[in-house]
């Protein structure tokens, strides 16, 4: 059930920035799963499927589609952000000033604006995912922290997960990576089960799809494995022509052989974010195919061969 957008009441408890909450989840770990989707992420994957997760603070989404043409978004707006064009609204977003009050999204009747993005205190998210304490007991669950990229809001999370033992309920946190050394090994002890998305060997390809090498990443890697290696699960993106080639996946189950990680998961890649890139104002990248069953067989085919328990996220 997916609840984003939701308005919780604020506190004085810690603080973070959530852009959806999903209870009743049955993958991103094991058993039935609340999953908090915490903003903010340092990559920037060519195949993204949650770009409003980029960004760290609150954004205006704008559903074109729900759009009825009344213009009361223009009228509301402080900044004069919102403009007619051809009788739709258009929002120049070099002149929002994301207005504390987000005007806009609540001028429009048709909830046509939503914001990416809401604050949640660290008390409202604990109580919120306590409300399905006995599905976890009962199911092997848990909570699942992704993103963006969790660890982008750190002090958050590390209370969060901590909040979350406190209640013992089991933990998963799903990450690039890309993330201190310091943070990692805070949030180790905290955690059951990292979902570690490793996408590209090649560190200059790397940069190339994501923004970043993947130095950093490799390294925190290591590090965990080092400690607890049966808490990874390796998972993989699988976009052909992007991470599907034989020399990324030959590396790969290398790497996930040496590191003795848990298990590889395959994340066939798939188009369902694309149309959010249009409604928080970037480019849609360009759209590669979808994996063919065949190319995933072929995949897990290379990695048990390496003796590495595989399968589909
Ligand atoms: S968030 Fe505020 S400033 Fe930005 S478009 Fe909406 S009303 Fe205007
Ligand atoms: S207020 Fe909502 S429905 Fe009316 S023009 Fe703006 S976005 Fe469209």
């Amino acid at each position: 059930m997916k609840v984003g957008g939701a308005q919780p009441p604020l506190s004085s408890s810690p603080k973070g920035r959530i852009f959806d909450i999903q209870h009743y989840a049955v993958h991103d770990g094991p058993g039935i799963r609340t999953l908090v989707f915490l903003k903010g992420c340092p990559l920037a994957c060519a195949w993204c499927a949650n770009p409003e997760s980029r960004r760290s603070d609150r954004e205006v989404r704008q559903i074109l589609a729900r759009c009825r043409s009344c213009l009361r978004c223009a009228g509301a707006c402080p900044s004069g952000a919102i403009a007619e064009t051809e009788g739709r609204p258009r929002l120049d977003r070099r002149r929002c000033a994301m207005c504390g009050g987000f005007e806009c999204v609540a001028a429009c009747p048709e909830h046509a604006l939503i914001i990416a993005g809401e604050e949640w205190s660290l008390d409202d998210l604990i109580a919120r995912v306590a409300k399905d304490i006995d599905f976890y007991r009962n199911s092997g669950g848990g909570v699942t922290f992704s993103g963006g990229e969790p660890f982008a809001q750190a002090e958050f999370l590390l209370a969060a997960l901590a909040g979350c033992k406190r209640l013992g309920i089991p933990t998963a946190v799903e990450t690039c990576g890309q993330a201190a050394r310091a943070d990692i090994l805070a949030a180790e002890p905290l955690v059951d089960l990292f979902l570690f998305d490793f996408k590209v060997v090649d560190s200059a390809r790397h940069r190339k799809l994501t923004g970043a090498d993947n130095g950093v990443i490799l390294d925190n890697l290591r590090f965990l494995a080092d400690r607890a290696p049966g808490k990874i699960v390796l998972r993989l993106p699988v976009v052909p022509g992007l991470t599907d080639d034989e020399n990324n996946i030959g590396a790969i189950a290398a790497l996930a052989a040496e590191l003795r990680v848990a298990r590889v998961e395959l994340c066939p890649y798939h188009p369902l974010g694309r149309p959010k890139y249009a409604e928080i104002g970037l480019p849609e990248p360009p759209d590669p195919p979808q994996p063919l069953p065949a190319e995933l067989l072929r995949i897990a085919g290379v990695l048990e061969t390496r003796g590495i328990r595989c399968g589909p996220a």
